[in-house]
């Protein structure tokens, strides 16, 4: 398939980087305020652990079975790791101490969850609240207005910090419904930070993919997850 080269590889990402920067001094930012997130699903340690001494920042993985796999074998060569996917509260132990911060916290349910795993081992779990913002059936997340209740409790947890908020907005070829979704999403993670929570900071916007990466940072996005511009197409047949 279209799994790329090291060399092409190297190519992409330098390539993003400088989209990235461009598109963060259009917005009057600063570059280094946004950080490169690799989605590395379904790629293989050997190409993980090769991109790994790229300028990426971070790793991001969906599943729970290939972050064990990666940071175990140690293929993000000592760079963090986020989890990034659907989440099942029986997983959540292993996810703990080996993702920095779970980007996909979208209900109460795992939220209370992650604080009752986390209390065991006696660590304070960084995560990001997640917002389905364009309302889609087939995403996880919580509503614009359901993302209040789930910021306070969040807040009362003892084991866990809100760094910020994630969001996937709908797939768009209509640029300024696109910028629309992602502006909304800036919105709120304003107005979450303006509530003076106590465990709550809002310092990470995780938003824009391969697709819309330039235009989530024209919106605010302070970090992007992008993993088929950089690795090329995934072959979902070798999982
Ligand atoms: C796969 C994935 C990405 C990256 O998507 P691309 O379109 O391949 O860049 C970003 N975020 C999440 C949550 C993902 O699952």
């Amino acid at each position: 398939m279209a799994e790329k080269t090291p060399e092409e590889m190297r190519e992409a990402v330098l390539a993003i980087r400088e989209k990235m920067a461009a598109a963060a001094r259009e917005a009057g930012r600063a570059p280094a305020e946004v950080q490169l997130c690799a989605a590395c699903k379904t790629r293989t340690a050997e190409t993980v652990a090769a991109s790994a001494a790229l300028p990426i920042d971070v790793f991001g993985e969906n599943h729970v079975q290939e972050l064990c796999a990666n940071f175990d074998a140690g293929a993000y060569c000592g760079k963090p790791s986020h989890f990034i996917g659907h989440l099942q509260t029986n997983k959540i132990k292993k996810v703990l101490g080996r993702a920095s911060l779970i980007q996909s916290v979208g209900s109460e349910h795992l939220l209370t969850a992650i604080e009752k795993e986390a209390a065991k081992v006696g660590i304070v779990q960084n995560v990001l609240l997640e917002v389905n913002i364009g309302g889609e059936e087939s995403k996880s997340g919580v509503s614009p207005e359901a993302l209040w209740p789930l910021l306070d409790a969040a807040a009362a947890q003892e084991h866990i910090r809100v760094k910020g908020l994630m969001a996937i907005p709908p797939v768009n070829d209509n640029d300024a419904q696109n910028r629309r979704y992602l502006a909304a999403v800036h919105d709120l993670f304003v107005k979450a930070g303006e509530r003076g929570y106590s465990n709550v900071e809002m310092q990470t916007l995780s938003m824009g993919m391969s697709g819309d990466y330039e235009n989530a940072i024209r919106e605010g996005a302070t970090l992007v997850r992008i993993g088929t511009a950089i690795y090329g197409e995934r072959d979902y047949r070798k999982r």
